[in-house]
């Protein structure tokens, strides 16, 4: 077969292989038996501005699956290291293929890459392949996540290969189309350090500026990127915990330079409150905890701070200095925004002194009676006290009428505090027995309607005006948990 493809649609560049070659192999894809398109992005293609009738082709599966490359491209795998569960190695795209970066119709330049799509030098022992199930729950969550309002990066399209892979069983192949702003890493920067050489980290953190933070600066160019950095995850991990998602690996090498949720491996969203839930089956110490994350956010970027250190200054102490506060003002920000969310989640305009004893006052008596956490702000958007337990409770009583004492202290209308509340508190999130519902029924009897169906309500969590009660429920054995597996 010909491997090459000419399409005008996809004009692909690579500037990322004008770094030092250490950063990146060339690599071709394993070819797959048979290419077929799962689940496809349409949406996404056309606001990218990629031709879908192309990507719906014979040759566009192949694209999709790697076995057709775009004449003149070549797809590398990228180099990086980690700290996974707080130990260091070396990683790298593993079963991962960067085909190219694409600019899209708005001017921005994107990654596009595949994930399953065979063995590189970074495998070790992997078989650089992924499987079905965990390429569509990626798929279903990023794009939930997108709808959510939470940067991510997307799914263009999940292509099945035709073949089995092998883990505790045999499962059907498939790959991932990754669409991110980049997938420079901490584990990147991680690894440029590594190098031992300030040239080769210069040129990343040039090229991260160039690619991410290009804007008007003044004073030492790499504090500026790191504050950016600090500034993005502060956001970034504010709004998971707004929503209650919980990542589940947020080791080094899954946290990206850009701001954006990557890697959705054993990530869910918890149903009940409770602070210390964790659904990742490797997590046995719940590192990677709900209530961690924040805390694990600033661990993540003091790794990214010490492996830029020589670029902050030549006098260490000095560079120390600037790292350190960054990283403080990292748990401010993370802070500042979580206060901001929650008081948009309860209808605050303004800030009071008080606020903090009312969030906390509802998110203890949450825990107290194992309220689901987006149902209990869902129900107290639309005033529906019926409906849950908590609300039954004198606690909650006495704690609806501070609130409302709060709510008159401003001057903004109840149809306002509505509407806020409204734009911050989605009505369906992914749940996990919605997801895995639509998985069984993908995976084990070839049926995409009930993911279909999903992706249809995930897609706009904040319209009150036609929710979809049925998507609102919780599983009828919640007290069971859930557990989720490094998707591989
Ligand atoms: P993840 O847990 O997906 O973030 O992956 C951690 C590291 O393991 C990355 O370097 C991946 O590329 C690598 N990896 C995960 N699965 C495989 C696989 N099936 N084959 C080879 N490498 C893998
Ligand atoms: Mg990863």
């Amino acid at each position: 077969m010909e491997r090459t493809l000419k399409d005008k649609n996809i004009k692909l560049e690579n500037t990322y292989a004008k770094l030092p070659s250490k950063f990146f192999t060339a690599q071709y894809p394993e070819k797959v038996k048979e290419s077929k398109i799962v689940a496809l992005n349409k949406t996404l293609a056309k606001n990218l501005g990629i031709d879908v009738s192309f990507l719906e082709s014979e040759e566009g599966a192949n694209f999709l699956s790697g076995n057709k490359i775009i004449q003149g491209t070549t797809p590398i795998a990228q180099a990086y290291a980690g700290h996974q569960f707080g130990y260091f190695t070396i990683l790298g795209d593993g079963r991962a293929m960067l085909l190219g970066e694409y600019l899209t119709k708005g001017g921005e330049r994107v990654d596009i890459q595949l994930k399953g799509s065979g063995r590189t030098p970074y495998s070790r022992g992997g078989d650089g392949k992924a499987s079905l199930g965990p390429m569509l729950r990626e798929y279903i969550i990023s794009e939930g996540m997108y709808a959510l309002g939470i940067p991510t990066t997307r799914s263009l399209a999940v292509v099945t290969t035709g073949e089995d892979i092998f883990r505790e069983d045999f499962l059907p192949g498939a790959i991932l189309t990754r669409i991110a702003k980049s997938h420079i890493r901490v584990g990147t920067f991680e690894y440029a350090a590594r190098l031992g050489n300030k040239e080769y980290l210069k040129e990343l953190a040039d090229y991260t500026l160039e690619r991410h933070f290009d804007g008007n600066y003044e004073g030492n160019p790499y504090e500026y990127l790191l504050n950016q950095v600090v500034k993005n995850q502060a956001e970034l991990i504010s709004k998971w915990q707004l929503v209650g998602f919980i990542h589940g690996v947020m080791n080094t090498d899954n946290m990206s330079i850009a701001g954006e949720t990557i890697d959705y491996g054993p990530c869910a969203f918890m149903d009940i409150y409770n602070p210390s839930t964790v659904f990742s089956s490797i997590d046995l110490n719940g590192r990677y905890a709900y209530e961690n994350q924040p805390r694990i956010g600033g661990w993540n970027l003091a790794r990214f701070a010490e492996a830029i250190l020589p670029l902050l200054d030549d006098d260490k102490d000095k560079a120390i200095e600037i790292a350190n506060g960054a990283l403080d003002r990292y748990n401010q920000l993370y802070l500042n925004n979580w206060y901001s969310g929650m008081r948009k989640k309860l209808g605050l305009f303004n800030e009071e002194e008080v606020d903090k004893d009312l969030i906390e006052g509802l998110l203890s008596i949450m825990l107290k009676y194992k309220s689901d956490y987006t149902n209990t702000f869902y129900n107290l958007t639309i005033g529906k006290f019926t409906s849950m337990d908590i609300f039954y409770m004198d606690e909650f009583k006495r704690w609806y009428t501070l609130w409302n004492e709060r709510l008159s202290r401003q001057q903004e209308s109840k149809d306002e505090v509505r509407n806020l509340m409204k734009e911050n508190n989605p009505t369906v999130i992914p749940r996990n027995h919605r997801v895995e519902e639509a998985l069984e029924a993908a995976v084990n009897r070839n049926d995409y309607s009930v993911m279909e169906n999903l992706i249809a309500v995930l897609k706009n969590p904040y319209d009150y005006s036609s929710v979809n009660e049925e998507y609102t429920k919780l599983p009828k054995n919640i007290e069971k948990g859930y557990k989720t597996y490094c998707g591989t």
